[in-house]
């Protein structure tokens, strides 16, 4: 089987996401998905990969995940991490794993072994409809957040702030039985992270007060700080919050700083969870090295894909950590990070977006997974089990560009 054309797909209404397609001569497709600065990664992956690919037996993942990252020009500029390098090479792994599973008629979880579980207790992060969507447009904050006006998915987001027991409540109404909010972000960007005033520290808190007054200790909180803060302001914060057994801190510092990270693990009560943007081998090698976090969550769509998670995997096993793949972004990355949990036992909890696979998701693609009773089931196809939605494909405001060797 050779590679005959790569093609990316990107939609204007939800212009983070990026989707990739490989194609082959024996007809067989590979779909795969990331997030973040769309253009420069579809620039990216038609000008460097796929003169690469092109032609290549798709297969050969293993080689090809290495030479994209260590034996082309990439090398010199797409390290660390997050680079549109790193995102453009890790949805063109999703898609060659897709592929490979599909050419052997299996499904993704079972060309990684198969399955240890039959299903995996998601959390829900408590986002809603818009969140993150658009390229040009910064993320929601807390604080800016106005009355939904589109009703037909949860405003977890609202209800973070506005009523969060109540948000809780729901989420234990569908058996859901762990939450992501993160009540202190719209404070650090007045300080830029550097301190927060004894007033706003209360208001967060108290967020995280309604939670427990409201459904006790029947919910775990899983608490985002988004990287935002300086070590001490999220010390400060942490041991403040550190009374409402809160389940982990997620991402309190700038991660990239792991002696800062290890002190502030020493000094908290609730685990450390890291991280979704820095978290590949290499960057948990150093960090479980330091001591310095316990969950592992990482995001399939920026640390290079499936390829990386295997070996990520067996960091987490060597050193008996659980891992956690992140996903607030789109449906392709979520679903493949569902094949790996079900694969591998030191897989957690799945993150989960109710907002997203009950609302815009159904828009993207064509399959999702049953959510029941708290728990993600297995997709049903052979590959990942999904492909993208043909409305989107027909969509006026959608873009593909293809690049096959007559291209180059
Ligand atoms: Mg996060």
């Amino acid at each position: 089987m050779k590679i005959t054309a790569i093609e990316t797909i990107h939609n204007k209404k939800f212009s983070n996401l990026v989707w990739v397609k490989i194609h082959t001569d024996e007809g067989l497709t590979g779909l795969g998905e990331t997030f973040r600065n769309p253009n420069s990664i579809i620039s990216y992956i038609h000008e460097s990969c796929a003169p690469y690919l092109l032609g290549k037996d798709p297969l050969r993942i293993n080689e090809h995940a290495d030479n994209l990252l260590n034996w082309t020009a990439n090398r010199y500029v797409g390290y660390p991490t997050r680079s549109v390098e790193y995102r453009g090479n890790s949805a063109i792994d999703i898609a060659l794993w897709d592929l490979k599973a599909k050419s052997s008629n299996l499904k993704l979880v079972d060309i990684l072994g198969g399955p240890c579980r039959d299903k995996i207790p998601i959390y829900n992060t408590c986002a809603a409809s818009g969140y993150n969507w658009n390229a040009n447009s910064s993320s929601r904050l807390v604080s800016e957040l106005k009355s939904n006006q589109n009703k037909e998915t949860y405003d977890d987001l609202e209800l973070q702030t506005q009523n969060p027991g109540d948000l809780a409540q729901s989420l234990l109404d569908e058996g859901i039985k762990a939450m992501k909010i993160w009540p202190f972000d719209e404070f650090a960007f007045i300080t830029k992270g550097q301190t927060i005033s004894s007033e706003d520290l209360k208001k967060g808190i108290n967020r995280i007060k309604k939670i427990r007054d409201a459904v006790g200790s029947k919910i775990d909180i899983m608490l985002e700080y988004h990287s935002l803060w300086q070590l001490a302001p999220a010390l400060k914060i942490a041991k403040h919050v550190d009374e409402f057994d809160v389940f982990w801190h997620e991402d309190p510092i700038n991660m990239a700083h792991l002696k800062d990270l290890a002190e502030f693990k020493q000094n908290t009560i609730a685990p450390t969870a890291g991280s979704e943007a820095l978290g590949t081998a290499l960057w948990y090698r150093d960090a479980l090295s330091l001591g310095a976090i316990d969950y592992m969550h990482y995001d399939l769509g920026w640390i290079g894909g499936i390829t990386e998670a295997i070996k990520i995997s067996g960091i987490a096993h060597g050193n008996n950590r659980m891992m956690c793949p992140h996903d607030c972004t789109g449906p392709v990355v979520w679903i493949a990070n569902l094949h790996i949990s079900l694969a591998y036992p030191n897989v957690m909890i799945l993150e989960s977006v109710r907002s997203f696979y009950n609302g815009f998701y159904k828009t993207l693609v064509d399959n999702l997974p049953e959510i029941q009773n708290g728990f993600a089931m297995p997709m049903k196809g052979i590959g990942l089990g999904v492909d993208l939605h043909s409305s989107l494909i027909a969509s006026q405001d959608t873009t593909k560009k293809i690049t096959t060797s007559s291209d180059i």
